[in-house]
């Protein structure tokens, strides 16, 4: 929120500047904003949880009021709007504006774009989460200034946006960077896919969470129990920080383990594509550095000298709002 505060004081809204709305819609909640689209600046957001297994009507309804919300925190009409953008949680199909398929969300086939430029009489454009934190941090965050650079995000899952020639790489059918899914051991863990071994099922915070609760369910010791939900196993990375501060070793040990997994992922990007920089964002690299700096550390440590040897890893710019900020852009890129 001191982002927000700061850039109202020091963007004020003039209407010959041109605004879109972001709407960042993912697993755990739904983030909206106002974004100058000349400098990246949010005037304004607004805030809802998503909610699981939701009917059509319910979904663009909760997306409506969190516009809404960002409009009128903004004070600015949707007249007034270049568009609005979506970067939803799921596969896309970005040209008929349909959320296909959104397992974290909870909703298949959903038509998202066309109820919601209906409603405000802008245009209105869809892409994948990751997709637009990508290019939000291409734009106006750590991307700034780089030609080839992977963004990987880090949360409930694992996904990557590549970018390559200064532009977005999104692959031959549209699902390029599913780095969550490289399979680390074949004989492995199940994975939210189907496959055993993935990434994911070893490095995300779900993993995490999952590998905290079998040790408390053993009868380890730990800060963290009061703070995790046993049944779901959900547990917020602002907890897991926590933790790591008052060196909790069954937490320093299982985020250790899954930062090792991560940083093999990362030499695997770094000796396969050889990119600039890699730049990690997600709640996990956000508010856990321990998780950051052991990525950094066996990233190097694992990967062929060469890629090694310039490669920069660096944290998002953009925080909360890589999302908010990317799916404005869309607005432009079209
Ligand atoms: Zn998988």
């Amino acid at each position: 929120m001191c982002m927000i505060m700061l850039l109202r004081q020091t963007c004020g809204v003039s209407m010959a500047e041109k605004y879109a709305v972001g709407v960042d819609f993912g697993g755990t909640k739904i983030l909206a904003g106002v974004v100058n689209l000349d400098n990246g600046r949010l005037v304004s957001s607004g805030k809802k949880k998503t909610r699981q297994v939701q009917e059509h009507d319910d979904v663009i309804k909760r997306l409506n009021d969190v516009i809404d919300e960002a409009l009128i925190d903004a004070a600015i009409r949707p007249n007034q709007l270049a568009g609005i953008g979506i970067g939803a949680a799921g596969q896309v199909d970005r040209k008929k504006g349909v959320l296909v398929y959104a397992a974290n969300i909870g909703v298949s086939d959903v038509p998202l774009a066309q109820p919601i430029s209906n409603r405000y009489k802008v245009p209105c454009y869809l892409g994948n989460d990751v997709e637009v934190a990508t290019l939000g941090e291409l734009k106006f965050g750590a991307g700034r200034r780089c030609d080839s650079f992977v963004c990987i995000f880090v949360g409930t899952g694992i996904g990557s946006g590549i970018v390559s020639g200064g532009t977005p790489w999104r692959g031959h059918t549209g699902s390029a960077g599913e780095i969550g899914h490289i399979v680390i051991d074949p004989h492995g863990r199940l994975c939210g896919c189907g496959a055993l071994g993935c990434l994911e099922a070893y490095a995300s915070r779900t993993a995490i969470a999952k590998h905290i609760v079998n040790e408390l369910k053993r009868g380890t010791d730990s800060f963290i129990r009061d703070k995790i939900d046993l049944q779901k196993g959900i547990l917020r990375s602002k907890a897991l920080a926590e933790a790591v501060q008052m060196q909790d070793e069954l937490v320093v040990h299982c985020i250790k383990e899954a930062a090792e997994f991560m940083g093999m992922g990362l030499a695997t990007v770094m000796n396969f594509y050889n990119p600039q920089r890699i730049i990690l964002g997600g709640g996990l690299i956000q508010e856990v550095d321990l998780y950051f700096q052991q990525v950094v550390k066996v990233a190097k440590r694992q990967a062929l000298k060469v890629p090694t040897k310039k490669i920069e890893i660096v944290k998002a710019e953009l925080g909360d709002y890589s999302g908010v900020v990317g799916a404005a852009m869309l607005v432009r890129q079209q």
